[in-house]
């Protein structure tokens, strides 16, 4: 990764309760990268998200840009530019689609600003423009991966972290939503760490990719080193 390390982890623990899920994850995350983290189911990759966003408990250390987040409480971490897309998506169904979009500045002032950003994010997603006014439940499963990014978005993160965007999705889908996921990374320098289950599409936007394993980190390089790998290729990308 260099030496421009934006986001930085080390030797960390986390679990629920008795159950221990991470097992001491070493990552580095380059500034304006998109990253993957592959990795089969229960390996601890959602895990690793929330203990990122500072959702759940941790030993060991989460470093951005050299501020220390470890321990922080969810909405002091989304103050320093983190902005997490939950597995499901997380979009309020019943509300509007304008008031899922108005719901991610909660943690922003400035009317102004906040105005703005609803245009740029129609810039990305213009479906969501057409579709501001109706429930988000009404939306496609694509679509409400779209407002759940955009909703990420309004925080105007320094670092965006999606769990799972495909999920649901046909692969024509989230190989759109995954372009624009770059377009964004491109535009505004926003660092991304997304988890994939279909490690093609991931590695396709991907500069570098990480496969945890059980709580651990076994394998890291750049998006063509890994889809290289042989136990990867057998594990994760036989079903092309
Ligand atoms: P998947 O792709 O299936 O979501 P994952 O790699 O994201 O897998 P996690 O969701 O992080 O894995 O789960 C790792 C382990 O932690 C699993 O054994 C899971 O059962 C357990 N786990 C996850 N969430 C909780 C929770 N809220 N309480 C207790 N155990 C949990």
């Amino acid at each position: 990764p260099g030496g421009d390390a934006f986001l930085t982890v080390t030797d960390l623990h986390a679990g629920y309760g008795e159950a221990r899920v991470l097992h001491g994850v070493n990552l580095t995350v380059g500034r304006g990268e998109i990253c993957a983290i592959l990795g089969p189911n229960g390996a601890g990759k959602t895990t690793l998200l929330r203990a990122l966003s500072g959702m759940v408990r941790v030993r060991g250390a989460v470093r951005l840009d050299g501020a220390d987040l470890t321990r922080r409480p969810p909405d002091a971490v989304a103050r320093r530019g983190v902005a997490h897309v939950p597995e499901g998506r997380g979009t309020f169904m019943p509300l509007t689609v304008e008031e899922n979009l108005r719901l991610g500045a909660f943690v922003r002032r400035g009317r102004g600003e906040v105005e703005a950003d609803l245009e740029r994010i129609h810039g990305y997603f213009p479906v969501l423009r057409e579709r501001l006014r109706q429930p988000a439940g009404s939306l496609s499963g694509g679509e409400q991966q779209m407002l759940a990014i955009g909703r990420a978005l309004m925080l105007r993160p320094r670092l965006l972290l999606l769990d799972e965007p495909s999920l649901g999705l046909a692969p024509i889908v989230t190989r759109e939503l995954f372009r624009i996921v770059q377009t964004i990374n491109e535009q505004e320098r926003t660092t991304v760490v997304v988890v994939e289950q279909n490690a093609h599409l991931a590695l396709d936007v991907a500069g570098r990719a990480h496969v945890l394993e059980t709580g651990r980190i076994v394998l890291s390089g750049s998006a063509e080193r890994i889809r290289a790998d042989e136990q990867v290729a057998q594990s994760y990308l036989g079903y092309r």
